[in-house]
């Protein structure tokens, strides 16, 4: 694996920082391994969260080298295939369509996965997604959605901007955090951007990490865990101001912003994030122990939930073969010697396995034949619709270990 030390903070030129969490070695969990593979030894990296003292960005400083990650033909993340997703965008695009948007305008959206997002766009405005990974850009140009399958680049900007002129919208859902050169990508934005326009992220948010022990994000794609305040501080740097902002439920709390270059008036809700932020102290250190202590308790407390049952003669297998669940498998302790199987629905990840552990991955159809005491649902984030379809199972006596925050058995 090719790692890339940096020396400094990825918002400011700091040098100093503070480790957060130190969580030992983890493999890449979006690589999943095919079976004429499994007599290979898969790599692992370790992971420390630090955060700057400067700036207070919580981040990982020695990172894997992005193109390991998405280029890879194996990068098995397609957003279409997550149960619920199309309808968490649904009313996401109206709003920004809605608020920002006239017909033809250009939507272009960076790191547009399989063309979710874009979709939504397609009836009515123009629109272009940039994403490196070829497999889900494969996906996306089949159900006719322009995509580049590039990263997004100040460079890239400036041929786009050619080519398609200026985007009235920029949105970058769950990406910014992959990116180790946001100041490339700020400066990118802002070429492609029109005077008018409106750059909209979505990301995953410290502030829902930390008020939910929320630690299934941090894994080697992840680079940085933002807040509010360092983006308030950020993007102005570049003549950019960020004036709304909100949480929103997606990966158990994320961040959504509005930027632009045009000095709008700052939202209600923006406001009250920021006070939120400030009166919590989400950006200080103190913060970070806590959190790390709390997630240490919660890693604790799933395995000997876990460990317990299984003494017990309890047979259990994971629901869903999501990169979060196996963050916390990892964290936990807890692999083949206590998970039979995975159930997962997407049929891209059947007959693949976990990687280090190599649990085999089946469909829900498989599992029937032999169905475990207990699901351990490693896909925290869909619980309550796959406990909701799981009906029968329950009937039966089958039981849901929620890990999501304090561990729940339903
Ligand atoms: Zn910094």
């Amino acid at each position: 694996m090719k790692i890339i030390h940096n020396k400094t903070c990825r918002m400011c030129d700091s040098t100093k920082f503070k480790v957060v969490i130190d969580i030992g070695r983890h493999p890449l969990v979006n690589s999943l391994v095919p079976k004429d593979r499994l007599d290979r030894k898969d790599p692992t990296h370790r992971l420390v969260v630090k955060q700057c003292q400067k700036c207070n960005l919580v981040q990982l400083v020695d990172i894997i080298d992005a193109e390991e990650i998405y280029k890879k033909v194996d990068y098995l993340y397609f957003s279409s295939d997550m149960p619920g997703l199309d309808k968490y965008f649904a009313p996401y695009a109206e709003e920004v369509r809605d608020r920002f948007l006239k017909k033809n305008d250009l939507v272009v959206e960076i790191g547009s996965n399989d063309g979710i997002m874009l979709n939504l766009f397609k009836d009515t405005q123009r629109i272009l997604g940039v994403d490196p990974s070829a497999n889900v850009a494969i996906r996306a140009l089949k159900r006719g959605i322009p995509t580049i399958p590039l990263f997004f680049t100040e460079l890239l900007a400036e041929k786009i901007v050619r080519e398609w002129g200026p985007a009235k919208a920029i949105i970058g859902n769950n990406c910014i955090a992959h990116l180790n050169d946001v100041r490339d990508l700020i400066r990118g934005v802002k070429t492609l951007l029109a005077k008018d326009g409106v750059f909209v992220i979505e990301c995953n948010y410290w502030g829902g990490m930390v008020k939910n022990t929320n630690y299934s994000l941090i894994y080697h794609d992840h680079y940085s865990y933002f807040s509010l305040q360092g983006w308030q501080t950020f993007a102005p740097q570049y003549g950019f101001h960020v004036f709304d902002a909100v949480v929103t439920p997606a990966q158990g709390g994320s961040l959504r912003m509005f930027l632009s270059t045009d000095g709008r008036p700052e939202t209600e809700r923006l406001k009250a994030l920021q006070r939120e932020e400030e009166v919590t102290d989400l950006n200080g250190y103190k913060t970070s122990l806590r959190y790390r202590q709390n997630v240490l308790q919660a890693a604790k407390k799933l395995r000997q939930i876990l460990r317990d049952l299984k003494r017990q003669g309890k047979k259990i297998a994971g629901y869903g073969a999501a990169a979060k669940g196996l963050t916390i498998l990892k964290c936990s302790g807890i692999g083949r010697e206590t998970l039979d199987y995975f159930v997962d629905d997407s049929p891209a990840k059947q007959g693949w396995y976990t990687p280090v552990d190599h649990i085999p991955i089946i469909s829900r159809d498989e599992a029937e034949r032999r169905l475990p005491d207990y699901f351990t649902i490693l896909a925290p984030n869909y619980a309550d619709v796959i406990i909701a379809k799981e009906a029968r199972y329950r009937e039966r006596g089958g039981k849901f270990i929620v890990p999501k925050g304090e561990v729940k058995i339903v």
